[in-house]
């Protein structure tokens, strides 16, 4: 969150974030470093900090059960979007706040994207990156105009990083989407550096486009408080980011 000394009130005043919810993709493992998972922990505490809610992947597994506890902890909302086959305990844990259940994996990718204001990815696997790559090539595309994080602990994702200079080299991605993609090896440094993106890139089909064109179909959507074990209300949802 940037503060501003306002020079003559010689007060301190807290300039809110740009983002109320914030998604985050990341590993359903714990990872070996204990860096993966302390970076899990002090990013959820960042989005306290910054009053950002978290949407994400839902249940308690590896670094997304570190994430939505330490916002859960915090007193922020935890919107977990989960698909119904994920939804036994054995496969997800238990959801902390609130779940959406949705009726599969494409329908939480939109889900998660239109619940927030921006992505950061965490350490994590194909799921992760699945996910990430995802919201740039939509980023890309003019889909959407959310800031997409990358926070690469301990250089985790520099291989990753290798192989898009290696795609902008041999003219496969163009120099400017390559500024899709935000960097830092913290998550204060992250937020601060999502909160001044603008897009800077070319859009292959405007938004406005997008959206007429898409053929919005609405779905049936459970949401229901696990902690309380009762289903609270059925919701339409909009299928697209
Ligand atoms: P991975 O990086 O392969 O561990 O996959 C993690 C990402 O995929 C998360 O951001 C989730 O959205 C999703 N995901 C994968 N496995 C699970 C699971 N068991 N429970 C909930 N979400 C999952």
């Amino acid at each position: 969150m940037e503060i501003k000394v306002d020079e003559e009130a010689a007060e301190v005043v807290q300039v809110p974030s740009r983002f109320k919810r914030i998604c985050v993709f990341c590993g359903s493992s714990h990872g070996k470093k204990k860096s993966y998972q302390d970076a899990a922990i002090e990013l959820g505490k960042e989005l306290v900090a910054r009053e950002i809610d978290l949407v994400y992947g839902g249940g308690s597994v590896g670094l997304m059960g570190l994430v939505s506890q330490a916002v859960y902890n915090g007193g922020r909302h935890v919107i977990g979007v989960i698909p119904k086959t994920h939804m036994p305990r054995e496969i997800s844990g238990e959801t902390v706040g609130e779940v959406k259940a949705v009726s599969g994996m494409h329908q939480r990718k939109a889900e998660m994207a239109r619940q927030s204001d921006a992505f950061i990815a965490l350490p994590g696997g194909y799921g992760t990156l699945e996910e990430l790559l995802e919201v740039i090539a939509w980023a890309q595309l003019g889909i959407h105009e959310k800031p997409v994080g990358l926070l690469n602990v301990d250089g985790y994702y520099n291989p990753l990083l290798d192989f898009i200079d290696k795609a902008v080299e041999e003219g496969f991605i163009k120099p400017t989407a390559q500024h899709i993609l935000v960097l830092a090896p913290s998550p204060s440094e992250l937020i601060e550096k999502l909160e001044e993106y603008s897009p800077r890139h070319e859009e292959v089909v405007p938004k406005m486009n997008w959206e007429m064109e898409q053929l919005s179909y609405s779905q049936n959507c459970e949401i229901a408080m696990p902690n309380e074990g009762k289903l609270i209300m059925e919701a339409q949802l909009e299928s697209k980011p």
